[in-house]
């Protein structure tokens, strides 16, 4: 598979790890499809894209909607006639602890809220899966080749304060062996699945984590830096023209270890 001349759709694309993987394909000669819940935020990668002469389009939706799911796989195929590559960044963070006590009365002050649970799930989980079965749709009916990846995260080993995130994130590390799996049982021998799960990354969502934490987990990181988005999307690049790559989940975490040095 090469990335010249392929079709890349990413939710999630105009922002952080997204964007750097649009931009990253583009530069080498992919056509690339945005997808992401804020217009501004699409349009404004799609002129980046355009001023570097890329051929690209923005679709504006929801992936926790099966109709906008729907919606963003026509105008794909609608505007450049196949799907080659479905990477889903699209993806959230709630946190917080299961129980919080109080600890005056030594009794349950708050619990995790459903809400906070349920949209982690909603978007990360039941999105990932969305976009995943409708690409591979598109993919097994056009025939040509695909690649089909999902985003897990280094915190599907159970990251404390994100019961929803590592749940989500556990679960779409397995999906490329049970896609893959059910793939050969089928007869679809044209889509390769091959899961990413980074380590922390430079993005956005960072922002939005307690700064704290963050600066405690970076003592743990062997390069001693944050990653680059850009050396994601580097690695997406890399297992679009590695086809031996499939049915796995690859880690890049720049030698994340747990406290006191065991690798995770
Ligand atoms: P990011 O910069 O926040 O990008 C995520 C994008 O997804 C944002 O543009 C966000 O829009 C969009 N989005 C949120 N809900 C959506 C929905 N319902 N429909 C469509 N788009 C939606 O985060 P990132 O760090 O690049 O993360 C990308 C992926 O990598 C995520 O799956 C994340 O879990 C995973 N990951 C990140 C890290 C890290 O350290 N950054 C580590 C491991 C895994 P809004 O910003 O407008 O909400």
């Amino acid at each position: 598979m090469q990335i010249k001349g392929s079709v890349a759709l990413v939710t999630g694309g105009a922002s952080g790890i997204g964007e750097a993987v649009v931009k990253h394909l583009v530069r080498n000669g992919a056509k690339v499809v945005v997808v992401d819940v804020e217009q501004k935020n699409i349009d404004r990668v799609v002129n980046d894209i355009k001023e570097i002469g890329g051929e690209v389009i923005g679709v504006q939706a929801d992936v926790t909607s099966e109709a906008d799911t729907a919606r963003f796989i026509d105008a794909t195929l609608t505007s450049f006639g196949q799907l080659n590559v479905a990477v889903t960044c699209a993806g959230i963070i709630r946190d917080g602890t299961m129980l919080s006590m109080d600890k005056q009365t030594g009794k349950v002050a708050k619990k995790l809220e459903f809400e906070k649970w349920k949209s982690v799930i909603d978007v990360d989980l039941t999105g990932t899966f969305l976009t995943l079965r409708d690409a591979a749709e598109a993919m097994a009916n056009g025939g040509q080749d695909g690649l089909l990846v999902p985003i897990s995260s280094v915190n599907k080993v159970g990251q404390l304060g994100q019961l929803n995130y590592s749940s989500a994130k556990a679960a779409i590390e397995l999906m490329p062996k049970i896609i893959v799996g059910e793939f050969l049982l089928r007869g679809i021998r044209n889509i390769r699945c091959v899961g990413i799960a980074p380590g922390y990354t430079e993005t956005a969502m960072l922002t939005r984590m307690n700064q704290e934490a963050l600066k405690a987990i970076l003592a743990d990181v062997h390069i001693g830096r944050l990653i680059k988005p850009e050396e994601i999307a580097d690695m997406i690049g890399y297992c679009m023209t590695n086809t031996a790559l499939d049915a796995t989940t690859i880690e890049i975490t720049g030698g994340l270890c747990y406290p006191r040095g065991v690798a995770k």
